[in-house]
């Protein structure tokens, strides 16, 4: 199994996580025609995409969904709560779920998982595949001892280090947009994040990304000292995913480096 990002922040989020057989799309919060060239940098062609899953209803994760699933015929998975919100209606073809249910898009399992988040029924996703497990966690604003159990084993993870809490509060953000962010459904600093990858069981972990990252309010150096910090917990290779690029296919048993060429014959 292996997984690429179009764009990770909040202007925008996609991530791809394909085991040769599957492609699977989770969330698309880039305009079609942004997300189309995002693919093709990947050697992606949009209409290979076999489903979409919707983390939540924040249009940095939701933007692009409809107009995508309408155009590729694309179906998407999604919570009641996150359909209720109105912001992904005239999808091609809902697939509704709930926040805790596992399901299965041709040869990928995936769990929703539920986090504390400021939105209708936000959920994160845990990934199987080919005997490999693949965590994609942001959009969270504390950590809870089911999140702990269920991100346990992951042998990828992708993590979120949204801001740092100094910069934070001494930066621009109104008052009110600051306790949003740093409340306890809102993102996690990376404080928290450190804290976080020292409770999870690790011992599986090869590959670490850092996503999420606040443009205004985090630096790639804020962020990489905070996992450096908490390194004795993982020996996983570190990566770092960014707002315009994201990152690259990666794979998630860490035993190999694709590059663009690979990726095509997903
Ligand atoms: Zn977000
Ligand atoms: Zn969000």
């Amino acid at each position: 199994m292996r997984f690429a990002s179009l764009g990770s922040g909040s202007q925008g989020n996609g991530t791809l996580v394909s085991d040769g057989e599957t492609l699977v799309l989770v969330d698309c919060g880039f305009p079609r025609r942004e997300t189309e060239r995002r693919l093709e940098r990947l050697n992606v062609a949009a209409e290979d995409i076999d489903a979409i899953i919707v983390t939540h209803e924040h249009g940095d994760h939701s933007g692009g969904v409809a107009s995508f699933s309408r155009h590729y015929k694309t179906p998407v998975y999604l919570t009641h709560g996150t359909a209720n919100s109105g912001r992904l209606s005239g999808v091609f073809q809902q697939v509704l779920i709930n926040a805790g249910d596992d399901f299965t898009i041709g040869s990928v399992h995936a769990l929703a998982v539920p986090v504390p988040h400021d939105a209708r029924e936000p959920v994160q996703f845990k990934l199987e595949a080919s005997g490999n497990t693949l965590g994609l966690l942001t959009d969270l604003g504390s950590i809870t001892p089911h999140l702990v159990e269920a991100f346990s084993g992951c042998d990828a993870l992708l993590l979120e280090f949204n801001h740092d809490l100094e910069l934070l509060m001494q930066g621009a953000y109104p008052a009110s947009l600051k306790r949003r962010v740093a409340g306890d459904f809102g993102h996690l600093n990376n404080t928290q994040a450190g804290e976080l990858l020292q409770r999870l069981d690790n011992r599986r972990l090869k590959v670490l990304v850092a996503g999420h990252l606040s443009l205004k309010n985090n630096s790639k150096e804020h962020a990489l000292a905070a996992l450096a910090a908490a390194a004795d917990h993982h020996q996983a290779a570190v990566h770092l995913a960014t707002q315009d690029s994201g990152f690259d296919w990666l794979s998630v048993s860490g035993d190999e480096e694709f590059s663009m060429a690979d990726a095509v014959s997903a």
